[in-house]
Formats: structure tokens, sequence, C-alpha cells
């Protein structure tokens, strides 16, 4: 099965709108018309609006960051699955190690999100992994098991195909230690073979599995030839044109 490879970028809480378009039309410019890789970008809501002009009839698609649950009413500050396909979002980040560690996501409420965006015919880039304390506690497939299953509970198997999970270890997450290829890979495998015994065989073998965590140009290549790696959520390193550019070279060239 060839799955597509995919390069997601996480801007997080950075780029003004005018910043944010500006990145985005040399992000467009670089992929040109290469459809090997498949890639997103994720600005702030505050630049989704911009970005998605600056993206407009490229092959360059526009993601969120997170969003709420409801598709509307008395929730102040946050933001509805239909108000971002309104501004042609695709994608949508749920389950960020940062949004559960900073702002107290639990399992259920990504849930709650991951059913929402799939709805809202979002596809969701749905992110586990595991803490430091739990990797070095030996505990990391029964946390990696317990976020995928809860996320995902309720999503038929005609959907699931649809997601793509993103294997971020925290202790990855903007530290520049990147975990080994061997790490890696063990854990997507792992998350693949769940997949296979949650929803079958062929389904599994269509989800899209990212990697992230300090994915940088020079430790792209090696990580997105493994076997399970179809590609990467990048954070810092898709804040400048050259790297991030760089990084989806380096997934066009996997053999
Ligand atoms: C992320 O936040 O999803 C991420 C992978 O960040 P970084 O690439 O900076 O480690």
């Amino acid at each position: 099965m060839i799955r597509k490879k995919l390069i997601a970028g996480n801007w997080k809480m950075n780029k003004t709108s005018a910043d944010a378009v500006s990145l985005a039309h040399g992000v467009v410019v670089a992929v040109g018309t290469q459809s090997n890789v498949e890639v997103v970008i994720c600005p702030p809501f505050t630049a989704l609006e911009g970005v998605a002009g600056a993206v407009d009839g490229s092959l360059v698609k526009l993601g969120a960051q997170n969003m709420h649950f409801e598709a509307s009413g008395a929730f102040t500050g946050e933001v509805s699955a239909p108000m971002l396909r309104a501004l042609f979002v695709t994608h949508v980040i749920l389950g960020h190690s940062e949004r559960r560690a900073l702002f107290g996501e639990s399992d259920e409420l990504v849930n709650k999100k991951v059913l929402s965006a799939l709805k809202n015919q979002l596809r969701p880039i749905l992110c586990v992994g595991e803490s430091l304390a739990e990797r070095e506690a030996g505990s990391t497939l029964k946390l990696v098991q317990t976020q995928l299953e809860r996320a995902l509970e309720g999503v038929s198997k005609d959907l699931a195909a649809g997601i793509i999970i993103a294997y971020e270890p925290v202790w990855a997450i903007g530290t520049g230690k990147v975990a080994t290829t061997e790490q890696a890979q063990e854990v997507h495998g792992f998350i693949r073979g769940l997949l296979a015994k949650l929803y079958g065989e062929p389904a599994a073998q269509r989800v899209r599995i990212l990697y992230g965590g300090s994915m940088k140009p020079a430790n792209a290549a090696e990580l997105l030839a493994q076997k399970d790696i179809d590609g990467g959520l990048i954070g810092g390193a898709s804040l400048e044109v050259r790297s991030f550019v760089d990084l989806i070279k380096a997934a066009t060239e996997v053999p």
C-alpha cells in the first residue's frame, strides 16, 4: 500500500496575519505543481482567512490548530468546525500535547472534537504521545493505546481511514531531541497494529501516521524512510520557508 507522504506545518502562536500570508506565499511558490507530497499549513486562527487567499488555487492545504466541538453558542473565545469550513479549512490538529498539558484537554474532550470534525468534513490530525516520565517508566505503548482508543471512540470504520494520526513524543517537541528512527518506527508500527485491530487491516493501511518532534531537514530523510512513518507534523522548522521546503523535498525524495 503506497500512502502519500504528508508534511504539515504547525505554526502555533506565531506570525501576524501579514507575516503568515507572506510565509504561505513562499510555501505555495516552492511547492509549485509537485504533487508527490501533500502539504498542509496550520496558521493561527487570526491568519486563516488571509492564508486561505494565499493558498487558493495551489496544492497547499489549510489546517487549523484546534476547534470547539459544538457548532455555535456561548463559548467565549472558541472557534467551531463550521466556522473553519467557511474559511476553506480542510484539516484540524486535535489533541496536541500543548493543548493537553497547558489547557487541560482530556481524551474525552479530544474525542468530542474528533467526532465533530468528522461530522463537518474536516480531517483531524490527531496527536498522541508520551511524556519523558512515561517513556522512562516503560509505559509509552500503553499510554499511546489509551489516547488513541479514547480519541477514536464512536468513529466508524468508513471515517477512520480519513483520520491522520501524529505520533509526537512530548519530550521531543520543541526540544531539539528527536526520537531515534527505531523508537519512532516502534510506536508507528504499534499504532498501525492497533488501527488494524479496531478497523481491520485495509483501513489501517490507508491511515497516514506522521512523526512530530524536532523534525528538521537534517533528520527527516531517515525518519521518513521508515515503513510506518508517512510524514511529519512540523513546529519550529515550519516557520521559515527554507527549512519547511527542505522538509517537503526530503519527503519527495524518500525511495
Ligand atoms: C509540534 O508542535 O507539533 C512539533 C512537532 O514541534 P517541533 O517541530 O518544534 O518539535
